[in-house]
């Protein structure tokens, strides 16, 4: 028997150097990548300061691409090191107080830019009386960007809201949803698109860029931070993504 428990515990410390070696390996991996890829876009940005007369609006053109390109790289490996990270259970939650309506204005502006020359009008609302929550603000930052990015991205003509909503009496934040009227999901697909690397159109012609993390991205962060995402969608009608703050709790025993 003891020779059983000491195999076992051998098996168990060697997955978990498994695990760990590859934890390090990414993460020094993708500090090797960010490193030139940094230097790409940042001299590319130095280039296309203007100068009168050195640069024709093709060679602009190209440095744009190069830097555009760049840019997605970097959040592509980004995406891949929070999802592997997720995956070993290393991802790191700093819960504090986030003042939610600071947040949801501060990112719109942010987002605002994307929206230059579409017809797309982007409003947000809140409650009369609104508390704190207790969340990783730079996470609840990011899984904001993922659902008004895609929102931005999947919706063509319309408006997109992003609406907090909270307890009447209390403040307590309840919800924050996402709602555009964009092409919106196929029934059949609205589970899968949750899932790593799943989009709607994952053809190679497809028309919207992306890689299929983002959703997978931000339903794990806020399960990490006991929250629920989910979504309700009708092909053509719109989507609406809801971030559940407060979880229906088992009843407590009398
Ligand atoms: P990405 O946007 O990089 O493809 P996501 O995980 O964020 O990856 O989204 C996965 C897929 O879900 C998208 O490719 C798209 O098909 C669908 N989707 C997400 N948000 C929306 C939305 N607001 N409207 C319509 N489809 C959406």
């Amino acid at each position: 028997l003891e020779a059983q428990s000491r195999a076992l515990e051998e098996e168990r410390r060697r997955a978990e150097d498994a695990s760990r070696a590859k934890s390090e390996f990414l993460a020094r991996m993708s500090h090797e990548l960010r490193t030139p890829l940094n230097a790409v876009v940042g001299f590319t940005n130095v280039l296309m300061k203007p100068r009168e007369g050195l640069l024709g609006s093709r060679e602009r053109d190209y440095l744009a691409r190069i830097r555009d390109n760049g840019k997605h790289l970097l959040g592509l490996i980004n995406d891949v090191l929070d999802i592997s990270r997720i995956d070993e259970g290393t991802m790191d939650i700093q819960l504090g107080q986030v003042n939610l309506e600071d947040l949801v204005r501060s990112t719109a502006a942010q987002l605002e830019g994307r929206l230059s020359g579409s017809r797309v009008r982007l409003s947000v609302s809140f409650p009369r009386v609104l508390g704190p929550l207790l969340a990783d603000e730079a996470r609840m930052r990011q899984i904001l960007i993922n659902l008004v990015g895609n929102a931005i991205k999947f919706t063509e003509d319309g408006w997109i809201r992003v609406e907090v909503a909270a307890d009447l009496e209390t403040g307590a934040p309840l919800t924050l949803r996402v709602v555009d009227s964009g092409i919106g999901i196929p029934s059949e697909r609205i589970e899968t698109i949750f899932e790593a690397f799943e989009q709607v159109d994952g053809s190679p012609s497809r028309r919207f860029g992306g890689t299929g993390l983002g959703l997978a991205i931000s339903r794990a962060l806020c399960r990490l931070q006991g929250f629920d995402l989910s979504v309700e969608s009708e092909s053509g009608k719109g989507s609406t993504f809801t971030v559940r703050f407060r979880l229906a709790s088992p009843p407590r025993p009398e």
